[in-house]
C-alpha cells in the first residue's frame, strides 16, 4: 500500500522540487525564453493541487497546504455578483477598475489605515498576485536589485527574476519574530536597490511588524530612495494584541515611496474571484494601468461589483472568520509544540503555523534519511497523508508551513498523524 502511494506521489511532488528546474541550473537548449526558463511553478499551488487530486482519487488527505480561507464567500457579496449579471454588467470596464470600486478602496484606506489617496493613485487588478506582478513590470529591470526578507512568500523572487532584476535575500530569524533587522537591511542596500518587498502579516511566518521596526525601515527607504512594496493582504487577520500598521501611514515621505498591495482573497474569502488592488504614487499607478491595458484589460466586471459590496457592505463576517482562525491557531500551536523535535512560535497574524523542524533532520525511515524540509514534507504526504509546504519553498529549510485554514477536526486529525509519523522515525544518532 505504502509503496504504491510512494510511486504515485513522490515523482509528482519531486518534479516541483527538482533542483534542476531551479533558477540558473538549466542546461538544455529549450525554445522557451530565458525569462520563462528562470522561473519555477508556485510550490504552494503545486502541493495544494496534488493534495486535491489525491483527495479526489479517494485518499483521505488532510490538506494543510492551502493558502485560502475554508469559509464560503458571504451571501451579500454573491448576491451583488448575481445582480451584476442580471443587470447586464458583463462588458469591458475601465482598465484600472470602475470609479465606485476605486472610491470604496479609497474609503477603506482612509478608515482602516489613515491614508488619503485619490483615484489616480489606485489600480484594481485580477488578484494581489497580479497587482504585485504589474508592480514588478512597472518598476524592475536589468541591473536592479530588489530586497526580499526571507522567509518570503513564494512568488516574490520569481516575479523579480521574470523582470530581469536580481532578488537580494536578507534572512530574518525566529528570535526577532521574523522581522528584518534594520542593520541587516542596511548591509543589503546598494546603489542598485530599487525596492524592498515587505509582507505584514507574513506568509509564511504569520508574524506582524511592529511600529518601531516599520519606522526604521521607512527612514532607510526615504534616505536611500528605494520603494517599499507593502503586501498587506492578511491585514484583517491579526490576533492577540497585534495591530496592523501600513508603513505608508507613517508620514508623507514614506507614503510617496510606498506601493501598498491589498485584496479581497483572504479578508472576504474571495480567492476565486480574483481581485487585488494597489495604492501608490500616481506615476507608478499609471504605468501599472498601461501594462494592464496591454495584458489583461480590466479585472472581471462582475467581481468588481461584488467587491464594492464586499468593501461597503456589512463587515461582521471578518470578525467571525478571524475568531475561528484564532481558536485553531491556539490549538494547532499547542499541538505542534508537543510533537518531539518540533518547536513552533505563536504567530500573531495570517493563518499559518511555521514550526521549526530542524531537530528532526537526520532521522531515518525505511533506509532513507530525512535531511530537509522537502524530505519531511514528502514523508508526511506519503506516510501520513498530510499535505503541507516545506520551508525550503519560502527560503528557509528549517521549517514547514502549515495552513490552519481548515476545520478543527482536520487540524486534530492532521496533527495526530504528524505526531505518529514523526514518532515512527528512527531518531537522529
Ligand atoms: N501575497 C501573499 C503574501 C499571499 O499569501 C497571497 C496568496 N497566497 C497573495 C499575495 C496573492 O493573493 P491573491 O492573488 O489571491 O489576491
Amino acid at each position: 500500500m505504502h509503496d504504491e502511494k510512494a510511486m504515485t506521489v513522490a515523482p509528482y511532488i519531486q518534479m516541483f522540487y527538482n533542483k534542476s528546474i531551479k533558477t540558473g541550473d538549466r542546461k538544455d537548449t529549450s525554445m522557451l525564453s530565458p525569462r520563462a526558463q528562470k522561473i519555477k511553478p508556485s510550490p504552494t499551488l503545486a502541493i495544494d493541487s496534488r493534495a486535491k487530486a489525491m483527495k479526489a482519487s479517494g485518499v483521505d488527505v488532510v490538506n494543510f497546504g492551502v493558502g485560502e480561507p475554508d469559509f464560503d464567500t458571504p451571501d451579500n457579496i454573491k448576491e451583488a455578483a448575481c445582480r451584476a449579471i442580471r443587470d447586464g454588467f458583463t462588458k469591458y470596464t475601465p482598465v484600472g477598475g470602475i470609479d465606485p470600486l476605486k472610491d470604496a478602496i479609497i474609503e477603506k484606506f482612509g478608515s482602516d489605515n489613515g491614508i488619503a489617496y485619490s483615484r489616480e493613485q489606485i489600480v484594481v487588478s485580477c488578484g494581489a498576485k497580479h497587482s504585485l506582478y504589474n508592480i514588478a513590470q512597472a518598476l524592475y529591470g536589468q541591473g536592479d536589485e530588489v530586497i526580499i526578507p526571507s522567509p518570503y512568500w513564494v512568488s516574490y523572487p520569481d516575479q523579480v527574476l521574470l523582470n530581469d532584476a536580481q532578488p537580494v535575500f536578507v534572512p530574518t530569524y525566529e528570535k526577532d519574530s521574523f522581522m528584518v533587522k534594520p542593520e541587516a537591511l542596511v548591509a543589503c542596500i546598494t546603489g542598485k536597490t530599487k525596492a524592498l518587498i515587505l509582507n505584514s502579516p507574513s506568509n509564511p511566518t504569520g508574524m506582524v511588524y511592529d511600529r518601531k521596526t516599520l519606522e526604521k525601515i521607512a527612514e532607510l527607504a526615504v534616505r536611500h530612495k528605494f520603494y517599499v512594496i507593502s503586501d498587506e493582504i492578511y491585514e484583517k487577520l491579526v490576533y492577540d494584541s497585534a495591530v496592523h500598521i501600513s508603513i505608508a501611514s507613517l508620514g508623507d515621505e514614506i507614503r510617496a515611496r510606498t506601493i501598498v498591495v491589498n485584496g479581497l482573497s483572504k479578508s472576504h474569502a474571495m480567492t476565486g474571484w480574483r481581485l487585488g488592488f494597489t495604492a501608490g504614487p500616481a506615476d507608478v499607478i499609471k504605468a501599472m494601468t498601461n501594462i494592464q491595458s496591454q495584458s489583461t484589460s480590466n479585472p472581471c466586471s462582475i467581481t468588481q461589483k461584488a467587491a464594492v459590496e464586499a468593501l461597503k457592505g456589512p463587515q461582521d463576517f471578518i470578525a467571525l472568520m478571524r475568531s475561528e482562525f484564532d481558536k485553531r491557531r491556539t490549538f494547532i500551536v499547542n499541538e505542534l509544540n508537543t510533537i518531539p523535535g518540533m518547536h513552533c512560535v505563536t504567530p500573531n497574524g495570517a493563518f499559518y503555523a511555521f514550526p521549526n523542524t530542524a531537530k528532526i533532520y537526520g532521522s531515518r525511515f525505511g533506509g532513507k534519511t530525512i535531511a530537509s524540509s522537502t524530505d519531511l514534507a514528502l514523508y508526511l504526504l506519503e506516510e501520513a497523508q498530510v499535505a503541507l509546504v516545506p520551508g525550503d519553498a519560502f527560503g528557509d529549510d528549517n521549517y514547514l508551513r502549515i495552513s490552519y485554514a481548515t476545520s478543527l477536526d482536520d487540524i486534530r486529525k492532521g496533527t495526530e498523524r504528524i505526531r505518529q509519523a514523526v514518532q515512527n522515525l528512527a531518531p537522529v544518532k
